[in-house]
Protein backbone atom coordinates (compact mmCIF):
# COMPACT_ATOMS: atom_id res chain seq x y z
CA UNK A 1 0.00 0.00 0.00
CA UNK A 2 1.35 3.46 -0.84
CA UNK A 3 0.87 5.64 1.74
CA UNK A 4 2.17 9.08 0.26
CA UNK A 5 3.05 10.19 -3.27
CA UNK A 6 6.33 9.01 -3.98
CA UNK A 7 9.26 11.59 -4.81
CA UNK A 8 10.44 9.83 -7.57
CA UNK A 9 13.34 11.95 -8.48
CA UNK A 10 14.23 12.28 -4.36
CA UNK A 11 14.48 8.71 -4.64
CA UNK A 12 16.63 8.14 -7.40
CA UNK A 13 19.05 10.31 -6.88
CA UNK A 14 19.01 9.18 -3.39
CA UNK A 15 19.91 5.66 -4.41
CA UNK A 16 22.09 7.42 -7.33
CA UNK A 17 24.81 8.49 -4.46
CA UNK A 18 24.44 5.31 -2.36
CA UNK A 19 25.34 3.43 -5.54
CA UNK A 20 28.44 5.62 -5.80
CA UNK A 21 29.35 6.40 -2.24
CA UNK A 22 28.25 4.07 0.10
CA UNK A 23 30.01 0.59 1.53
CA UNK A 24 27.39 -1.57 2.57
CA UNK A 25 28.16 -3.99 6.27
CA UNK A 26 28.05 -7.64 4.77
CA UNK A 27 26.57 -7.09 1.57
CA UNK A 28 27.85 -8.04 -1.78
CA UNK A 29 29.71 -4.97 -3.04
CA UNK A 30 29.72 -4.83 -7.25
CA UNK A 31 26.43 -6.94 -7.29
CA UNK A 32 24.37 -4.02 -4.70
CA UNK A 33 26.05 -1.21 -6.92
CA UNK A 34 23.96 -2.94 -9.44
CA UNK A 35 20.83 -3.04 -7.76
CA UNK A 36 20.64 -0.46 -5.64
CA UNK A 37 19.57 -0.17 -2.13
CA UNK A 38 16.21 -0.12 -0.27
CA UNK A 39 16.07 3.20 1.56
CA UNK A 40 13.59 3.47 4.59
CA UNK A 41 12.89 6.23 5.91
CA UNK A 42 10.46 6.45 8.81
CA UNK A 43 9.18 3.51 11.85
CA UNK A 44 6.17 3.48 14.30
CA UNK A 45 5.36 0.57 16.16
CA UNK A 46 6.64 -2.54 13.86
CA UNK A 47 5.78 -0.43 10.99
CA UNK A 48 8.35 0.93 8.30
CA UNK A 49 7.89 2.85 5.41
CA UNK A 50 10.17 3.60 3.02
CA UNK A 51 11.46 6.77 0.44
CA UNK A 52 8.82 5.61 -2.04
CA UNK A 53 6.01 5.58 0.59
CA UNK A 54 5.65 1.53 0.60
CA UNK A 55 4.52 0.62 3.55
CA UNK A 56 6.30 -2.61 5.46
CA UNK A 57 5.58 -4.71 8.59
CA UNK A 58 9.03 -5.03 9.92
CA UNK A 59 9.23 -9.11 11.48
CA UNK A 60 12.87 -8.79 12.16
CA UNK A 61 12.83 -5.57 14.27
CA UNK A 62 15.44 -4.07 12.25
CA UNK A 63 18.39 -6.66 12.79
CA UNK A 64 16.74 -8.56 16.11
CA UNK A 65 17.23 -5.34 17.84
CA UNK A 66 14.44 -3.15 17.93
CA UNK A 67 12.85 -4.80 21.01
CA UNK A 68 10.55 -2.14 22.08
CA UNK A 69 9.65 -1.06 18.94
CA UNK A 70 10.07 2.15 16.43
CA UNK A 71 8.90 5.71 18.02
CA UNK A 72 9.05 5.15 21.60
CA UNK A 73 8.85 8.60 22.63
CA UNK A 74 10.41 8.22 25.99
CA UNK A 75 13.32 6.96 24.61
CA UNK A 76 14.34 9.67 22.17
CA UNK A 77 13.70 12.32 25.29
CA UNK A 78 16.10 9.65 27.11
CA UNK A 79 18.91 10.75 24.30
CA UNK A 80 17.53 14.49 24.22
CA UNK A 81 17.79 14.97 28.01
CA UNK A 82 21.31 13.42 28.18
CA UNK A 83 22.58 15.09 24.95
CA UNK A 84 21.23 18.71 26.13
CA UNK A 85 23.04 18.07 30.32
CA UNK A 86 26.03 16.44 28.47
CA UNK A 87 26.69 14.64 25.33
CA UNK A 88 30.09 13.11 25.66
CA UNK A 89 31.93 11.97 28.40
CA UNK A 90 35.00 9.79 28.05
CA UNK A 91 35.41 6.96 30.54
CA UNK A 92 39.05 6.60 30.17
CA UNK A 93 41.67 6.64 33.02
CA UNK A 94 39.02 8.05 36.25
CA UNK A 95 36.07 9.81 34.24
CA UNK A 96 32.73 8.47 34.57
CA UNK A 97 29.38 9.33 33.57
CA UNK A 98 25.95 9.47 35.87
CA UNK A 99 24.37 6.90 33.19
CA UNK A 100 27.31 4.71 32.43
CA UNK A 101 27.48 3.95 36.43
CA UNK A 102 24.04 3.62 36.27
CA UNK A 103 23.84 0.79 33.45
CA UNK A 104 26.19 -0.78 35.05
CA UNK A 105 24.86 -1.22 38.37
CA UNK A 106 21.37 -2.11 36.84
CA UNK A 107 22.89 -4.46 34.40
CA UNK A 108 25.08 -6.32 37.21
CA UNK A 109 21.64 -6.58 39.07
CA UNK A 110 19.93 -8.07 36.24
CA UNK A 111 22.52 -10.63 34.68
CA UNK A 112 23.26 -13.95 36.14
CA UNK A 113 24.97 -13.06 39.63
CA UNK A 114 27.82 -14.49 38.42
CA UNK A 115 28.67 -11.29 36.64
CA UNK A 116 29.61 -8.39 38.84
CA UNK A 117 31.59 -5.90 36.15
CA UNK A 118 30.25 -4.37 32.92
CA UNK A 119 32.56 -3.25 30.53
CA UNK A 120 30.33 -0.77 28.32
CA UNK A 121 31.35 -0.98 24.46
CA UNK A 122 29.90 0.24 20.98
CA UNK A 123 28.02 -2.54 20.32
CA UNK A 124 28.03 -6.88 19.80
CA UNK A 125 31.11 -7.10 17.69
CA UNK A 126 32.86 -4.67 20.17
CA UNK A 127 32.26 -6.23 22.87
CA UNK A 128 32.92 -9.43 21.68
CA UNK A 129 36.73 -7.92 20.55
CA UNK A 130 36.82 -7.01 24.23
CA UNK A 131 35.73 -10.63 25.39
CA UNK A 132 38.58 -12.28 23.66
CA UNK A 133 41.02 -9.59 24.59
CA UNK A 134 40.16 -9.93 28.41
CA UNK A 135 40.66 -13.42 28.27
CA UNK A 136 44.15 -13.07 27.05
CA UNK A 137 44.51 -10.79 29.26
CA UNK A 138 43.42 -12.77 32.40
CA UNK A 139 45.68 -16.03 31.62
CA UNK A 140 48.62 -13.84 31.14
CA UNK A 141 48.15 -12.11 34.15
CA UNK A 142 47.04 -15.32 36.40
CA UNK A 143 50.01 -17.43 35.13
CA UNK A 144 48.71 -19.71 32.44
CA UNK A 145 49.88 -17.98 29.06
CA UNK A 146 49.85 -20.91 27.27
CA UNK A 147 45.97 -20.97 27.46
CA UNK A 148 45.44 -19.40 24.10
CA UNK A 149 42.88 -21.60 21.99
CA UNK A 150 39.17 -20.39 21.51
CA UNK A 151 36.08 -22.63 20.62
CA UNK A 152 32.94 -21.91 19.27
CA UNK A 153 30.31 -23.56 17.52
CA UNK A 154 29.66 -24.28 13.55
CA UNK A 155 27.59 -21.83 12.42
CA UNK A 156 28.16 -19.22 15.20
CA UNK A 157 27.97 -16.30 14.75
CA UNK A 158 30.04 -13.70 17.09
CA UNK A 159 30.21 -10.75 14.87
CA UNK A 160 32.89 -9.24 12.46
CA UNK A 161 35.98 -7.56 14.45
CA UNK A 162 39.45 -8.84 13.67
CA UNK A 163 39.41 -11.84 16.41
CA UNK A 164 35.37 -11.85 16.83
CA UNK A 165 35.34 -13.02 12.86
CA UNK A 166 37.29 -15.55 13.31
CA UNK A 167 35.02 -17.19 16.87
CA UNK A 168 32.16 -16.81 13.86
CA UNK A 169 32.16 -19.83 11.31
CA UNK A 170 30.34 -18.95 8.87
CA UNK A 171 32.20 -19.11 5.62
CA UNK A 172 31.64 -15.04 4.10
CA UNK A 173 33.01 -13.80 7.45
CA UNK A 174 36.60 -15.91 7.03
CA UNK A 175 36.75 -15.55 2.92
CA UNK A 176 39.68 -13.12 2.10
CA UNK A 177 39.95 -12.02 5.57
CA UNK A 178 42.81 -14.69 6.52
CA UNK A 179 40.34 -16.56 9.10
CA UNK A 180 40.29 -18.18 11.18
CA UNK A 181 43.51 -17.99 13.10
CA UNK A 182 45.23 -20.87 14.30
CA UNK A 183 43.64 -20.43 17.60
CA UNK A 184 40.24 -20.52 16.48
CA UNK A 185 38.70 -23.86 16.38
CA UNK A 186 35.13 -25.37 15.96
CA UNK A 187 32.53 -27.88 17.41
CA UNK A 188 29.73 -29.33 15.86
CA UNK A 189 26.30 -27.08 15.90
CA UNK A 190 23.72 -28.59 18.24
CA UNK A 191 21.47 -28.19 14.90
CA UNK A 192 18.69 -31.17 15.57
CA UNK A 193 17.06 -30.87 12.40
CA UNK A 194 20.05 -32.16 10.28
CA UNK A 195 21.98 -33.54 13.57
CA UNK A 196 21.95 -37.74 13.52
CA UNK A 197 20.86 -36.81 17.07
CA UNK A 198 18.18 -34.67 16.14
CA UNK A 199 15.13 -36.31 17.25
CA UNK A 200 16.38 -37.34 20.93
CA UNK A 201 17.42 -34.03 23.22
CA UNK A 202 19.41 -35.73 25.64
CA UNK A 203 21.67 -37.37 22.54
CA UNK A 204 21.63 -34.52 20.78
CA UNK A 205 23.27 -32.76 24.52
CA UNK A 206 25.28 -35.58 24.73
CA UNK A 207 26.85 -35.18 21.34
CA UNK A 208 28.12 -31.61 22.02
CA UNK A 209 29.35 -32.16 25.22
CA UNK A 210 31.56 -34.93 23.91
CA UNK A 211 32.69 -32.66 20.81
CA UNK A 212 33.33 -29.88 23.01
CA UNK A 213 35.59 -32.59 25.69
CA UNK A 214 37.11 -33.64 22.56
CA UNK A 215 38.28 -31.07 20.92
CA UNK A 216 39.64 -30.04 24.57
CA UNK A 217 41.56 -33.01 24.60
CA UNK A 218 42.74 -32.55 21.16
CA UNK A 219 44.87 -29.35 21.94
CA UNK A 220 45.12 -30.11 25.53
CA UNK A 221 43.34 -28.73 28.16
CA UNK A 222 46.08 -26.36 29.30
CA UNK A 223 46.15 -24.37 25.74
CA UNK A 224 42.35 -23.85 25.88
CA UNK A 225 40.93 -20.35 27.27
CA UNK A 226 37.62 -20.79 26.46
CA UNK A 227 34.08 -22.25 24.52
CA UNK A 228 31.82 -19.27 23.32
CA UNK A 229 28.35 -19.92 22.10
CA UNK A 230 24.88 -18.11 21.46
CA UNK A 231 22.00 -19.95 23.32
CA UNK A 232 20.25 -20.00 20.05
CA UNK A 233 22.37 -19.43 16.94
CA UNK A 234 21.02 -16.72 15.51
CA UNK A 235 22.67 -15.50 11.73
CA UNK A 236 23.75 -19.44 11.71
CA UNK A 237 19.81 -20.18 10.76
CA UNK A 238 18.16 -19.47 14.18
CA UNK A 239 19.57 -22.53 15.39
CA UNK A 240 17.33 -23.86 18.86
CA UNK A 241 19.00 -25.82 20.76
CA UNK A 242 16.80 -28.77 23.21
CA UNK A 243 16.31 -26.88 26.48
CA UNK A 244 19.23 -28.18 28.60
CA UNK A 245 21.71 -27.53 26.05
CA UNK A 246 23.57 -24.51 27.38
CA UNK A 247 23.26 -26.04 31.07
CA UNK A 248 25.07 -29.03 29.91
CA UNK A 249 27.92 -26.90 28.25
CA UNK A 250 28.33 -24.35 30.57
CA UNK A 251 28.96 -27.30 33.39
CA UNK A 252 31.14 -29.34 30.71
CA UNK A 253 33.46 -25.98 30.35
CA UNK A 254 33.52 -25.93 34.15
CA UNK A 255 34.82 -29.46 34.38
CA UNK A 256 37.65 -28.60 31.47
CA UNK A 257 38.69 -25.55 33.45
CA UNK A 258 37.94 -23.41 30.35
CA UNK A 259 36.10 -20.10 30.42
CA UNK A 260 32.32 -20.36 29.28
CA UNK A 261 31.03 -17.14 27.57
CA UNK A 262 27.57 -16.82 26.56
CA UNK A 263 26.98 -14.13 23.28
CA UNK A 264 23.47 -12.67 24.37
CA UNK A 265 23.57 -10.23 21.96
CA UNK A 266 20.57 -11.31 20.28
CA UNK A 267 19.08 -13.55 22.40
CA UNK A 268 19.26 -10.81 25.65
CA UNK A 269 16.54 -8.70 26.68
CA UNK A 270 13.53 -10.77 26.65
CA UNK A 271 14.02 -12.02 22.95
CA UNK A 272 13.37 -15.66 23.74
CA UNK A 273 11.42 -15.26 27.17
CA UNK A 274 12.85 -14.29 30.26
CA UNK A 275 15.59 -11.09 30.27
CA UNK A 276 18.29 -13.33 29.29
CA UNK A 277 18.40 -17.00 27.74
CA UNK A 278 20.59 -17.77 30.36
CA UNK A 279 18.27 -17.13 33.24
CA UNK A 280 15.67 -20.16 31.91
CA UNK A 281 18.50 -22.79 32.45
CA UNK A 282 20.08 -20.89 35.42
CA UNK A 283 23.37 -20.59 33.85
CA UNK A 284 26.33 -18.47 35.26
CA UNK A 285 28.61 -17.69 32.84
CA UNK A 286 32.18 -16.19 33.05
CA UNK A 287 31.71 -13.52 30.27
CA UNK A 288 28.77 -13.14 29.15
CA UNK A 289 28.39 -10.35 25.63
CA UNK A 290 25.21 -8.26 25.15
CA UNK A 291 24.32 -5.64 22.68
CA UNK A 292 20.91 -4.93 20.36
CA UNK A 293 18.22 -4.95 22.68
CA UNK A 294 20.55 -3.35 25.06
CA UNK A 295 19.57 0.08 23.17
CA UNK A 296 17.10 -1.62 20.98
CA UNK A 297 19.12 -0.31 18.46
CA UNK A 298 18.22 3.41 18.98
CA UNK A 299 22.08 4.38 19.85
CA UNK A 300 24.85 1.87 19.24
CA UNK A 301 25.86 0.75 22.67
CA UNK A 302 27.06 -2.95 23.97
CA UNK A 303 28.25 -4.89 27.45
CA UNK A 304 30.72 -6.99 27.98
CA UNK A 305 29.80 -8.35 31.46
CA UNK A 306 32.52 -10.32 33.39
CA UNK A 307 32.81 -12.48 36.51
CA UNK A 308 34.55 -11.49 39.50
CA UNK A 309 36.99 -14.02 39.06
CA UNK A 310 38.04 -12.60 35.13
CA UNK A 311 37.96 -8.98 36.73
CA UNK A 312 39.95 -9.70 39.51
CA UNK A 313 42.03 -12.15 37.55
CA UNK A 314 43.26 -9.23 34.94
CA UNK A 315 43.10 -6.58 38.08
CA UNK A 316 45.47 -8.11 40.28
CA UNK A 317 47.99 -9.74 38.38
CA UNK A 318 48.81 -6.60 35.88
CA UNK A 319 51.59 -4.03 37.14
CA UNK A 320 49.97 -1.78 40.00
CA UNK A 321 48.99 1.00 38.84
CA UNK A 322 49.03 0.15 35.14
CA UNK A 323 46.52 1.01 32.50
CA UNK A 324 44.48 -1.91 31.05
CA UNK A 325 44.92 -0.87 27.54
CA UNK A 326 41.64 -1.53 26.03
CA UNK A 327 38.94 1.03 25.35
CA UNK A 328 37.73 3.48 23.08
CA UNK A 329 36.65 7.04 22.47
CA UNK A 330 33.15 5.99 22.61
CA UNK A 331 33.12 3.14 25.79
CA UNK A 332 30.57 3.78 27.82
CA UNK A 333 29.11 6.69 25.71
CA UNK A 334 26.05 8.37 28.52
CA UNK A 335 24.08 9.08 25.50
CA UNK A 336 24.11 5.23 24.75
CA UNK A 337 23.64 4.23 28.40
CA UNK A 338 21.11 6.99 29.37
CA UNK A 339 18.99 5.24 26.17
CA UNK A 340 19.87 1.52 27.34
CA UNK A 341 18.49 2.93 30.84
CA UNK A 342 15.02 4.10 29.38
CA UNK A 343 14.80 0.53 27.04
CA UNK A 344 15.23 -1.39 30.47
CA UNK A 345 12.79 0.66 32.16
CA UNK A 346 10.46 -0.06 29.28
CA UNK A 347 11.33 -4.02 29.26
CA UNK A 348 10.90 -4.40 32.71
CA UNK A 349 8.45 -1.31 34.01
CA UNK A 350 6.58 -0.90 31.14
CA UNK A 351 5.76 -4.60 30.39
CA UNK A 352 7.33 -4.85 27.29
CA UNK A 353 8.60 -8.09 28.19
CA UNK A 354 5.71 -9.34 29.89
CA UNK A 355 3.72 -8.38 26.46
CA UNK A 356 6.43 -10.15 24.11
CA UNK A 357 6.05 -13.69 26.60
CA UNK A 358 2.28 -13.29 26.29
CA UNK A 359 2.33 -12.90 22.47
CA UNK A 360 4.84 -15.68 22.13
CA UNK A 361 2.56 -18.63 21.62
CA UNK A 362 0.56 -16.38 18.89
CA UNK A 363 4.17 -16.80 16.89
CA UNK A 364 4.55 -19.85 17.59
CA UNK A 365 1.15 -21.23 16.22
CA UNK A 366 2.18 -19.30 12.93
CA UNK A 367 5.27 -20.67 12.55
CA UNK A 368 4.07 -24.38 12.98
CA UNK A 369 0.75 -23.60 10.82
CA UNK A 370 3.94 -23.40 8.42
CA UNK A 371 4.82 -26.72 8.82
CA UNK A 372 2.28 -28.23 6.47
CA UNK A 373 3.38 -25.99 3.60
CA UNK A 374 4.68 -26.96 0.66
CA UNK A 375 8.73 -25.82 1.10
CA UNK A 376 8.55 -26.18 4.44
CA UNK A 377 10.80 -28.20 5.97
CA UNK A 378 11.42 -27.34 9.50
CA UNK A 379 9.64 -24.89 12.04
CA UNK A 380 12.02 -23.70 15.14
CA UNK A 381 10.87 -21.00 17.52
CA UNK A 382 11.60 -19.98 21.38
CA UNK A 383 9.74 -16.93 22.50
CA UNK A 384 9.49 -14.28 18.91
CA UNK A 385 12.99 -15.52 17.44
CA UNK A 386 12.54 -17.94 14.86
CA UNK A 387 12.76 -19.47 11.65
CA UNK A 388 11.46 -21.71 8.52
CA UNK A 389 13.78 -23.72 6.99
CA UNK A 390 12.60 -24.38 3.26
CA UNK A 391 13.28 -28.00 1.44
CA UNK A 392 12.54 -29.16 -1.77
CA UNK A 393 12.25 -32.73 -0.54
CA UNK A 394 10.64 -33.09 2.90
CA UNK A 395 11.87 -36.57 3.01
CA UNK A 396 15.01 -36.03 2.52
CA UNK A 397 15.46 -32.73 3.87
CA UNK A 398 17.15 -31.18 0.29
CA UNK A 399 17.66 -28.02 -0.16
CA UNK A 400 17.18 -25.71 -3.31
CA UNK A 401 19.99 -24.81 -6.40
CA UNK A 402 22.01 -21.96 -5.34
CA UNK A 403 21.06 -21.33 -8.80
CA UNK A 404 17.48 -20.50 -8.01
CA UNK A 405 18.48 -17.20 -6.14
CA UNK A 406 15.19 -18.13 -3.60
CA UNK A 407 16.67 -15.99 -1.08
CA UNK A 408 16.28 -13.22 -2.86
CA UNK A 409 13.28 -13.63 -5.31
CA UNK A 410 11.59 -14.67 -1.52
CA UNK A 411 13.42 -11.53 0.29
CA UNK A 412 11.55 -9.19 -2.81
CA UNK A 413 8.43 -11.05 -2.95
CA UNK A 414 8.06 -10.29 0.56
CA UNK A 415 8.89 -7.12 0.37
CA UNK A 416 6.53 -6.23 -2.55
CA UNK A 417 4.10 -7.68 -0.10
CA UNK A 418 4.61 -5.28 2.80
CA UNK A 419 6.88 -7.62 4.79
CA UNK A 420 10.16 -7.67 5.80
CA UNK A 421 12.17 -10.80 7.67
CA UNK A 422 15.61 -12.44 6.90
CA UNK A 423 16.80 -15.46 4.96
CA UNK A 424 19.99 -17.41 5.89
CA UNK A 425 21.74 -18.94 3.39
CA UNK A 426 19.78 -19.75 0.61
CA UNK A 427 16.63 -21.33 2.39
CA UNK A 428 16.66 -20.43 6.02
CA UNK A 429 13.96 -17.59 6.91
CA UNK A 430 14.38 -15.89 9.91
CA UNK A 431 12.20 -13.85 12.53
CA UNK A 432 12.12 -11.54 14.75
CA UNK A 433 9.64 -9.35 15.64
CA UNK A 434 9.62 -6.51 18.32
CA UNK A 435 8.39 -7.71 21.64
CA UNK A 436 6.30 -4.73 21.09
CA UNK A 437 4.21 -6.57 18.35
CA UNK A 438 0.52 -7.35 18.76
CA UNK A 439 -1.79 -10.92 17.96
CA UNK A 440 -2.94 -8.62 15.06
CA UNK A 441 -0.12 -7.68 13.94
CA UNK A 442 1.57 -11.21 14.15
CA UNK A 443 -1.60 -12.72 12.22
CA UNK A 444 -1.03 -10.22 9.74
CA UNK A 445 2.86 -11.42 9.72
CA UNK A 446 2.21 -14.71 8.99
CA UNK A 447 -0.93 -13.99 6.29
CA UNK A 448 1.63 -11.93 4.22
CA UNK A 449 4.40 -14.62 5.05
CA UNK A 450 2.08 -17.20 3.36
CA UNK A 451 1.16 -15.34 0.38
CA UNK A 452 4.80 -15.03 -0.11
CA UNK A 453 5.67 -18.89 -0.09
CA UNK A 454 2.41 -19.09 -2.38
CA UNK A 455 3.92 -17.17 -4.83
CA UNK A 456 7.44 -18.32 -5.03
CA UNK A 457 5.66 -21.49 -5.03
CA UNK A 458 4.09 -20.39 -8.70
CA UNK A 459 7.02 -20.20 -10.16
CA UNK A 460 7.76 -22.94 -12.65
CA UNK A 461 11.79 -23.34 -11.34
CA UNK A 462 10.59 -23.59 -7.92
CA UNK A 463 7.76 -26.21 -8.17
CA UNK A 464 10.16 -28.35 -11.00
CA UNK A 465 12.85 -28.42 -8.03
CA UNK A 466 10.11 -29.92 -5.79
CA UNK A 467 8.92 -32.21 -7.92
CA UNK A 468 12.52 -33.46 -9.10
N1 LIG B 1 27.15 -11.70 18.50
C1 LIG B 1 25.99 -12.14 18.02
C2 LIG B 1 25.38 -13.38 18.58
C3 LIG B 1 25.33 -11.42 17.00
O1 LIG B 1 24.17 -11.87 16.51
C4 LIG B 1 25.91 -10.23 16.54
C5 LIG B 1 25.23 -9.45 15.48
O2 LIG B 1 24.31 -9.88 14.85
C6 LIG B 1 27.13 -9.83 17.06
C7 LIG B 1 27.72 -10.57 18.05
C8 LIG B 1 27.79 -8.58 16.56
O3 LIG B 1 27.06 -7.49 16.98
P1 LIG B 1 27.14 -6.12 16.18
O4 LIG B 1 26.53 -6.37 14.84
O5 LIG B 1 26.39 -5.17 17.05
O6 LIG B 1 28.58 -5.74 16.07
Amino acid sequence: TTTRRPDAAAHDALVALDRAHLVHPVAPWRLHEERGPAVLSSGRGVWLTDDRGHELLDAFAGLWCVNVGYGQESVVQAAAQQMRRLPYATGYFHFSSEPAIRLAAKLVEITPASLTRAYLTLGGSDSVDAAVRFIVQYYNNTGRPQKKHFISLQRGYHGSSSTGAGLTALPVFHRGFDLPLPTQHYIESPYAYRHAQGNDPQALIASSVAALRAKVAELGADRVAAFFCEPIQGSGGVIVPPKGWLKAMADAARELDILFVVDEVITGFGRTGPMFACDAEGVEPDLMTLAKGLTAGYVPLGATMLSEKVYAGIADGAPAGTAIGHGATYSAHPVGAAVALEVLRLYEEGGILAHGEQVAPRFAQGLEALRAHPLVGDARHRGLLGALELVSDKASKRGFDASLGLADRIFNIGYRNGLVFRSFGDHILGFAPALTITEPELDQVFLRLRKTLDEVLEARDVRAALAG
